[in-house]
């Protein structure tokens, strides 16, 4: 019975409707995204109706293919809500079939109500009465059940449009935002730890398409921070946020540095130097902004007088989203974010290598400055951005430039 009618995912999105002319452009932007998110699914078509996204699944698709496309949606940038149920003709009799059939899907409940409307007054019925005769049928189907107009444990949707009726029981809040793609690029600089990863998905939430660049301890340590990172990577490429990861052999380069500084500013050094090329890197591919995990007094490095003698080293804005959030938030939104599992395995990285026992917490810049002269940062820079791998990943709205 209820394979006759079409399955469908809804996708709601409430702020990409604020804006106004870009609307089109940002809707367009979103259903790219999601339809190359979902290209191993059964989906026939996505369309754009009344101020929503319709995925049309493929005739005869599972009710568990449909959850599972559902679930990819509601982690896509910009989706603020998404629905699973059924196409059907603007017919009472049928609807009230299929709302049974929606309702029957939904797992475990006692209580629920109908919300019926009508985008066109040319279907004769008004929401209010469609609520009624919709709600009789279900209470004849559900006998046990109750009707309930307040937080109703699930409520019924009955969407009439011009020429279909849509209606879904099974609704599931997205993660918000803004589709990526929308707003430009960034560079993220992304270690194996816990924090970089989440403040690389704020960014990317906002629409930012983002670009990773890690630093490897590499020929001095191991690779396995690499892993790491290549790990969290592909749990962020789901949402189709991340691009590329350049992987930067940093290790000699910490050690050159090791080897002649004032141990108190080794620290800066090594991050002012990470800074330079993440610059580089973003002048490459056109990235507006870097992006850092850093959250205000956590470690030695993230001082306020440190974190201004790094940025000094570049021109580009470095934006710090979790700057004001205490750590065991950060935790929290990485294990929604699906990465706290990955960045809690330990790796060396060049955050371990050649640490100084007593790191300056309050640097000067005019001492870092001169520490700095006495290296061919340039010509390192260069070095290191001719050094970094490539890793590509799945992000719909990204397209390298030309070098
Ligand atoms: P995280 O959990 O992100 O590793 P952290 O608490 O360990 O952060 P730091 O080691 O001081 O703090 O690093 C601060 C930020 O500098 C990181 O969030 C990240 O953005 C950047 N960073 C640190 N190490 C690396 C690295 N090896 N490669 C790329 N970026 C790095
Ligand atoms: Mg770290």
């Amino acid at each position: 019975m209820e394979e006759l009618h079409q399955r469908v995912c809804l996708v709601h999105y409430h702020e990409i409707g604020l804006k106004g002319r870009n609307r089109s452009v940002f809707e367009k932007r979103l259903v790219k995204n999601v339809e190359a998110l979902l290209g191993a699914f059964p989906v026939v078509t996505i369309h754009r109706i009344s101020g929503r996204l319709c995925v049309f699944m493929k005739e005869g698709a599972s009710r568990e293919a449909a959850l599972e496309a559902a679930d990819t949606i509601r982690y896509v940038p910009g989706v603020a809500r998404v629905s699973c149920g059924f196409k059907c003709e603007r017919d009472l009799v049928e609807m009230g079939q299929v709302a049974i059939n929606a309702l029957g899907e939904c797992g475990e409940f006692q209580t629920f109500k109908v919300h019926a409307r009508r985008n066109h007054t040319d279907f004769a019925t008004d929401s209010m009465e469609m609520n009624r005769i919709i709600g009789s049928d279900l209470c004849a189907a559900y006998p046990d059940k109750t009707v309930k107009m307040k937080d109703p444990d699930v409520t019924v949707t009955v969407e009439v449009v011009q020429n279909a009726a849509y209606i879904y029981a099974r609704s599931t809040r997205g993660i918000g935002g803004l589709p990526v793609g929308s707003s430009g690029r960034i560079v993220s600089l992304l270690s194996s730890g816990i924090d970089s990863p989440v403040a690389l998905w704020k960014l990317a939430r906002r629409g930012a398409v983002c670009i990773g660049v890690h630093f490897s301890g590499r020929p001095q340590t191991s690779d396995e921070s690499e892993y790491l990172v290549d790990d969290i990577a592909r749990v962020l490429e789901r949402t189709g946020c991340i691009a590329r990861v350049y992987v930067v052999p940093f290790g000699d380069y910490q050690k050159e540095i090791a080897l002649s500084a004032p141990p108190s500013l080794r620290v800066i050094l090594y991050r002012r130097l990470m800074f330079k090329v993440a610059q580089e890197i973003a002048a490459i591919e056109g990235a507006g902004a870097l992006v850092t995990g850093e959250s205000l007094g956590q470690v030695a490095s993230q001082t306020l007088d440190n974190i201004r003698a790094t940025d000094d080293a570049v021109e580009l804005p470095v934006f710090r989203p979790l700057i004001g959030t205490d750590k065991l938030e950060i935790i929290d939104e990485a294990q929604r974010l699906g990465t706290f599992e990955i960045s809690s395995q330990d790796a060396p990285d060049c955050c371990t290598l050649f640490m100084p026992r007593n790191p300056e917490t309050h640097a000067k810049l005019d001492d870092v400055r001169t520490a700095e002269s006495a290296f061919p940062i340039d010509r390192w820079i260069s070095e290191l951005v001719d050094a970094a791998e490539i890793h590509d990943y799945a992000c719909p709205p990204y397209h390298p430039r030309r070098r």
